[in-house]
């Protein structure tokens, strides 16, 4: 038999189905294959900083791989539908038998998957495997047998079901007999066009290091994962987003290492694993969601503010909000935001400024290293109060009251905004009080607008 894995968004060789699968036989030709497709990472408002990312994971992937004497095939193609077609001629020309890949769960993902399988299944046998989620989306369903809308009792079945059916990663397959690196000489690699970032800093991703940093979370930090993570200011988190965006480690990989683990840290760290298994859960089930849709119908009667100057304000850390100008800050420079601040610039964005929370997911997708469509949507709506949170949409954000009880000596704000380094944490919390020197003050008024808020989404509600 002669195994083709098509490598996608999951970058590595450690748990990943699809290769140990198609590696089973020791004695059968195997070769791995991934389309780099520009127009697509355009269509999708993947930025510079996770192309930049996915170009190191395919060069740590390929040396990988060489080292099992698999050879990855490299494509360029323009998007989802030219690359069935190549991968289609690829397997005529290869002799392909099978074709193994991992399930992606987004909208467009799906599609060219189910088509891929439809067109090429009278020429290769299509094997198809759950690897991006601690449990498939199919897998967690309500009593009733639908799917579940809000996080808590969708959390519970999750651990249900890894009680029932324990998650085992794989290891990397051994490696093949040498003669398997030449037995596919006949395509070869394509030019990727080098991207640059934007940010000034890059993670490593490369599959040693990021189990090294799991590792080194797990024994140190963990512990106070529950204390510490909502203050920015505090290294608390893993910060292993970027690696399992581009799946250059795996999310049960992940849960192993903390499973491992008693104490309430790790119980919490394991729970946001499982959120993002259920933004994933929700767009498998709601697909909509995945075309600018908003989960609940409410959203469809909102009236956004479409100001282009209020949104750059935003995007350049320029409100006159120190958490939220931080934050950006942040963002810009370094390509990850803290999870506390997503929230915060978030709520800003739709609540305090009224703008299209579409525009804030898209300029969150253009700039992480850990842009993750479902994670990212699912955040945005939770943010907007259209989306999956079970709070009413009563609750604002307050970015000062934030500020004040999550950065209270305003560490983390001095350090991105250097005319308030010399100021004391008072002076920059009551910021609206009193304008602070070599600084915008603050674009809006924070309770006027808070109101605004609530009233206009009490109309859009009254309307639906
Ligand atoms: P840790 O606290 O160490 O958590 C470990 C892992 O759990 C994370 O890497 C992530 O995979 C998962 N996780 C943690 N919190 C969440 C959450 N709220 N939702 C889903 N998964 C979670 N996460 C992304 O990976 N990509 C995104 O594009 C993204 N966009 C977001 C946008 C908004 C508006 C909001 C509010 C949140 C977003 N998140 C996103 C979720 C969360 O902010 C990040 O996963 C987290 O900050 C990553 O840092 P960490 O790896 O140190 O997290």
């Amino acid at each position: 038999k002669r195994h083709l894995v098509w490598f996608r968004n999951d970058l590595r060789v450690d748990d990943h189905p699809a290769l140990s699968h198609a590696c089973a036989s020791k004695d059968d030709a195997v070769v791995a294959i991934y389309f780099y497709c520009a127009k697509q990472f355009a269509a999708h408002d993947v930025g510079r900083n996770q192309q930049y990312l996915i170009q190191k994971a395919l060069s740590n992937l390929s040396q990988s791989l060489e080292q099992l004497n698999i050879k990855l095939i490299i494509l360029t193609s323009d998007d989802f539908a030219s690359s069935i077609d190549r991968l289609s001629q690829v397997i005529d020309d290869l002799a392909i038998t099978d074709l193994h890949l991992n399930i992606e769960y987004a909208y467009n993902e799906r599609q060219r998957d189910k088509q891929a399988c439809q067109v090429l299944s009278n020429k290769t046998n299509c094997h198809r495997y759950v690897a991006d989620s601690l449990v498939a989306p199919w897998d967690v369903l309500s009593k009733q047998g639908t799917p579940f809308k809000v996080f808590t009792p969708f959390s519970k079945a999750v651990y249900e079901a890894m009680d029932k059916s324990p998650i085992h990663p794989l290891s990397m397959p051994t490696a093949r007999a040498k003669e398997n690196l030449n037995a596919f000489q006949t395509v070869s690699n394509s030019d990727l066009d080098e991207v640059k970032p934007t940010a000034k800093f890059c993670p490593d991703i490369s599959e040693n290091n990021v189990h090294k940093q799991l590792a080194d979370f797990v024994d140190d930090s963990i512990i106070d994962y529950k204390k510490d993570r909502d203050f920015p200011a505090i290294p608390g988190t893993s910060q292993i987003s970027p690696a399992l965006a581009i799946g250059s480690v795996s999310i049960r990989r992940c849960y192993e290492f903390a499973r491992a683990k008693r104490g309430e840290g790790a119980k919490t760290w394991i729970k946001e694993l499982i959120w993002r298994d259920f933004y994933r859960s929700v767009m498998w089930h709601f697909p909509y969601v995945a075309r600018g849709q908003g989960f609940l119908p409410v959203d469809k009667k909102i009236h956004w503010n479409r100001s282009e100057d209020d949104f750059e304000k935003w995007c350049a850390g320029s409100t006159g909000v120190p958490i939220v100008d931080s934050a950006m800050r942040q963002l810009l420079t370094t390509g990850w935001m803290h999870n506390r601040l997503r929230m915060v610039v978030a709520s800003f964005l739709c609540k305090n400024l009224w703008i299209d929370w579409r525009w804030g997911e898209r300029f969150f997708a253009q700039h992480l290293y850990d842009f993750d469509y479902a994670s990212n949507n699912g955040g945005w709506q939770w943010s907007a109060s259209i989306g999956t949170d079970a709070a009413p949409y009563f609750r604002v954000f307050n970015p000062v009251s934030q500020a004040e009880r999550f950065d209270p000596d305003a560490e983390f704000i001095r350090k991105w905004i250097e005319p308030l380094q010399s100021l004391p944490s008072k002076a920059i919390h009551q910021f609206e009080q009193k304008p602070l020197p070599n600084y915008p003050s603050c674009m809006v008024d924070i309770k006027d607008s808070r109101k605004k808020a609530i009233e206009q989404f009490k109309v859009a509600k009254e309307s639906e």
